[in-house]
């Protein structure tokens, strides 16, 4: 069944189904089906960018490990085409580590394409079997913004129905209060954040989203680069939206025994990271690069490209230092 013919079956027998049902079920069809990613798919990340990007990634995940002298299984949630793990984990190496790999995924068509980026990787639907006996590193690029959203207007849950043949979404009035939130990355963080307390280890949160209170509807939907009506053609385009990083740094705080540190803008912690160094080793070894790792770097960092609507956050477990740059 399609995932239109489904939405429209849900909203039948129910009447409405809320936004965050609807972007449930839209963004498990569209990444079930399709590698979304680059120049041919409907959006490009940093990985993606630069391998400059996974690369600082690796080599902060290992500074965390030389200096706790413990080592770590590499955890990444939602990792795509595994181009940020496969960076990442040759810093890992090149600094003397090479962790267990484990990679939380839901998209049967994405397992197949990160397997051939790192093949002996371990899958995992959920944090849920995540191993429960040893200190972990966990990445989450771009992986919360595709979480079902909840948004209410005035205090009102808004809901989806069909109209006229359509699927319409509640309008927004002028001057409407609107809220949103993301039970389903709140709850992630939370067991994340109680599993790092208890075995040791770090999350480290990428992401766009802003410091809360929310008070906007930041519901999008992008098909080929470009910004389309969220609730036409569900499943066809990639619904997001930005992420509350108060929210999620409150998950974390609640529990006892973790360090929550940001978030900090993404192009302030790529240069903390060492991204201008980076930048010139690559360019000494291949000087035919300079110019593209140059505007690769910028695209990183710039604030009017993905510099400052991106954030970091960290969280670290008893016994574990703070995610470097972000101090
Ligand atoms: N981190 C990658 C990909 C980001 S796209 C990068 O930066 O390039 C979002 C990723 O999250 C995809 O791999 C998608 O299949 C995965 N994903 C989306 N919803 C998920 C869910 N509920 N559980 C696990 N993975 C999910």
């Amino acid at each position: 069944m399609s995932v239109a013919a489904r939405l429209s079956a849900l909203i039948e027998a129910e009447g409405l189904i809320s936004v965050a049902r609807f972007m449930a079920e839209a963004n498990a069809y569209y990444y079930a089906t399709r590698d979304p990613l680059g120049a041919g798919g409907d959006f490009i990340t940093a990985p993606e960018v630069s391998q400059m990007f996974g690369e600082l990634i690796g080599l902060a995940l290992a500074h965390m490990m030389a200096e706790t002298g413990q080592s770590a299984d590499y955890v990444e949630l939602g990792p795509g085409r595994g181009t940020l793990a496969a960076d990442a984990l040759r810093a890992l190496g090149r600094a003397g580590f090479a962790p267990k790999v484990h990679f939380v995924e839901t998209s049967p068509r994405l397992w197949a394409v990160q397997a051939e980026r790192v093949p002996d990787a371990t899958w995992h639907e959920a944090v849920s079997t995540l191993p429960d006996d040893r200190p972990l590193l966990v990445v989450a690029n771009e992986f919360f913004d595709a979480l079902p959203l909840s948004q209410s207007i005035d205090g009102v849950e808004r809901q989806v129905r069909i109209e006229e043949g359509r699927f319409v979404a509640d309008p927004i009035p002028q001057g409407a209060r609107v809220t949103e939130r993301c039970v389903a990355a709140e709850a992630i963080v939370a067991d994340l954040a109680r599993r790092l307390a208890r075995q040791g280890g770090a999350l480290v949160v990428i992401d766009y989203g802003y410091s809360g209170p929310a008070s906007a509807d930041t519901l999008q939907a992008l098909r080929a680069h470009e910004f389309v009506d969220p609730f036409v053609d569900p499943g066809e385009a990639d619904l997001t939206g930005h992420v509350d990083f108060t929210a999620l740094a409150a998950a974390a705080e609640n529990v006892e025994g973790v360090e929550v540190v940001g978030p900090v803008a993404q192009g302030d912690w790529l240069v903390a990271l060492g991204i201008d160094m980076r930048e010139d080793q690559l360019g000494r070894a291949n000087p035919a690069r300079r110019a593209d790792l140059a505007a690769q770097k910028m695209r990183l960092i710039h604030p009017d490209q993905m510099g400052s609507l991106f954030k970091v956050l960290g969280i670290s477990g008893r016994g574990w230092p703070s995610v470097p740059g972000l101090g």
